[in-house]
């Protein structure tokens, strides 16, 4: 199977659909979404419609979960609650009710899948480092776990007691090995690339590739500020963070 690995895709439209093209073109047959499918961005409604049109799978996010009150935004940054707001207006009941059963976390064969961390997948904390992927570690069932929420792709890869971080997302998985992956953010990258970030992972030959895929950020832009949502969100675009 050949999945794409796919989050935070923040109501971008415009890299929403840069992914999925390319996702096409790379013979991906299911893809999965670790969450934060609205929020930040002004395309909720259509990136839901996309997400349940083509079944895709996919966990509960904090922004998710925020817009239809099932996560409170009392921690969130005072433009992440705006946002939250702005959104609330404009999803219909079916896709809020759809907001609303999305599960905290997905389990295959191959691997577990979840927004945050394994722990309290409920409160929605951020995975970032060694530190905080020892609990997550213990949990984990399967040797791949897949996490999103910080934005940043990155990879830790635990073995016989020791955990060694990456950068680069680009290996074969090894036995006896369990590995934290997290994709990066389809839209809105936080590592300083503004390109839209996915990971492909292939289990019949057992390999992660992470992708980084230009897109019209200029358009997803002009949306945002014109719809009335903070500039901030429209301008941190352009630089990934
Ligand atoms: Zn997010």
């Amino acid at each position: 199977m050949r999945y794409g690995i796919i989050a935070d895709i923040h109501g971008n439209l415009e890299a929403m659909r840069a992914v999925l093209d390319d996702c096409r073109q790379e013979a991906v047959e299911n893809i999965i979404c670790l969450g934060d499918i609205v929020g930040y961005g002004a395309d909720p409604a259509a990136c839901l419609d996309i997400v349940m049109e083509r079944g895709i799978t996919s966990v509960a996010g904090n922004h998710d979960w925020a817009v239809v009150e099932k996560f409170s935004t009392e921690f969130f940054n005072p433009i992440a609650a705006e946002a939250v707001a702005w959104t609330q207006k404009r999803i219909s009941s079916q896709q809020r009710h759809y907001l609303e059963n999305l599960p905290l976390m997905l389990e295959t064969r191959e691997f577990v899948a979840v927004h945050g961390m394994l722990n309290h997948p409920e409160q929605f904390f951020y995975l970032r480092d060694i530190e905080d992927a020892r609990d997550t570690f213990y949990l984990m069932k399967r040797s791949v776990c897949f996490v999103g929420h910080t934005h940043v792709a990155m990879v830790l890869k635990e073995s016989g007691g020791l955990v060694e971080f990456e950068r680069s997302v680009d290996f074969d998985l090894k036995d006896g090995v369990k590995y934290i992956i997290n994709p990066g953010s389809v839209g809105q990258p936080r590592d300083g690339d503004a390109r839209a970030s996915y990971v492909i992972f292939d289990t019949a030959i057992k390999r992660i590739h992470l992708k980084r895929l230009d897109y019209d950020v200029a358009t997803a832009q002009r949306k945002i500020n014109a719809l009335g949502l903070p500039s901030f969100l429209a301008a941190r675009l352009s630089i990934g963070q």
